[in-house]
């Protein structure tokens, strides 16, 4: 999916609860047909900030411009703009007393249909569109959080929406139903071409689905940007805390701590391989060139956007100014150096 059109432009957004100012001023462009992720800490605003894009909360100042309409501005008319938003959230959100397709039937947008059979068809296409159509006579309760999850995101369709915004949505979910559903809103968003917002604390989720981060701090967005760079070259402590929580190579403290790895007198270091880095043979190319010894203790690729990002933790051993060089030969191969322990 290409993305290249402006869908919603945020300005100077605010939001307060009383004397509790929880959104302070952002600023952020959505593109049609991207996927954006929202990271940060509990109680950093974001749910807040999604509520905000679908009217659930007013804005306290500050313009949402969706497809050139300030919808934060008065007089606007909150359920034509409702409309070209669906919402999906942790606990789904499904009426238990209905089955699946009176579920999908009972949205407002299908229960003003006539006949009955016609919202009855539609809300079937709805359900093959998120592969549940044979669920449709069940109950909520006989069916997997994934199931469920599927029905929350049929209704979120059924007003054929611009914009899905996901909080949470496979936070509750075990991680077989968690790639079921990311593989269900990949597939809308390049079929359909539906624009989804979504807030996650997974960042396997982020690498899998997202083509932007946007991370949140205390009502603002700190950093920003796409995936592969922030995951490469995260610049806040915050960003740099989200991602080192889902990297193998964060072990590497917890083996220093626990003693099961002595750093001696050798240095210690993080490198991450990124898609500029020269070639594999750095590694080797360094111990022969600089007759220094590197020693991998740790090592992971990741794959993000379908591109690697490599990291190894590994100790360099030498005379002082041959792993200077070493290191420098690094750095001119686009091999991104982190200092974990001075020799
Ligand atoms: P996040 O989703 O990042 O965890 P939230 O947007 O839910 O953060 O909340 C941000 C802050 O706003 C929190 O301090 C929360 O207690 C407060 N807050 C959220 N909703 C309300 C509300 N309706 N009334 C008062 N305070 C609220
Ligand atoms: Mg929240």
């Amino acid at each position: 999916m290409s993305v290249t059109k402006e869908l919603i432009v945020v300005k100077d957004l605010h939001k307060n609860f009383g004397d509790l100012e929880v959104l302070k001023g952002i600023d952020q462009t959505i593109h049609q047909g991207e996927v954006v992720s929202i990271i940060g800490p509990s109680g950093s605003g974001k749910s807040t900030f999604l509520r905000c894009l679908n009217l659930l909360e007013k804005p306290s100042s500050g313009q949402i411009i969706f497809e050139g309409i300030d919808i934060a501005a008065e007089n606007v008319d909150i359920d034509t703009h409702r409309k070209k938003i669906g919402m999906i959230f942790q606990h789904f959100n499904v009426f238990p007393h209905l089955t699946v397709l009176e579920n999908i039937t009972i949205t407002p947008i299908l229960e003003l249909k006539t006949p009955k059979a016609q919202a009855e068809k539609e809300a079937i296409e709805l359900l093959k569109k998120v592969g549940l159509e044979d669920k449709k006579d069940e109950y909520p309760r006989k069916l997997s959080g994934g199931q469920k999850q599927r029905v929350a995101i049929a209704r979120a369709l059924s007003n054929n929406p611009k914009v899905l915004l996901s909080d949470e949505a496979t936070s509750a979910l075990d991680p077989d139903a968690t790639e079921s559903i990311l593989k269900l809103l990949r597939d809308l968003n390049k079929r359909l071409g539906i624009t989804i917002i979504l807030i996650t604390h997974e960042m396997s989720v982020i690498k899998s689905i997202a083509n932007r981060v946007a991370v949140m701090e205390n009502g603002k967005v700190v950093e920003e940007g796409d995936v592969y760079d922030i995951f490469a070259n995260p610049k806040e402590e915050i960003t740099k805390k989200f991602i080192n929580s889902s990297s193998a190579l964060s072990n590497i403290t917890k083996l220093i701590e626990n003693k099961t790895i002595i750093p001696t007198d050798s240095k210690l270091v993080k490198l991450t391989f990124t898609r500029d880095s020269v070639g594999s043979a750095t590694i080797s190319k360094i111990s022969r060139e600089y007759n220094v010894d590197v020693n991998i203790l740790l090592a992971n690729v990741d794959v993000i956007n379908a591109d690697a990002l490599g990291g190894i933790i590994a100790s360099i051993e030498g005379a002082k100014e041959n792993v200077q060089r070493a290191i420098d030969f690094l750095h001119e191969s686009n091999v991104k150096v982190e200092v974990i322990h001075h020799a």
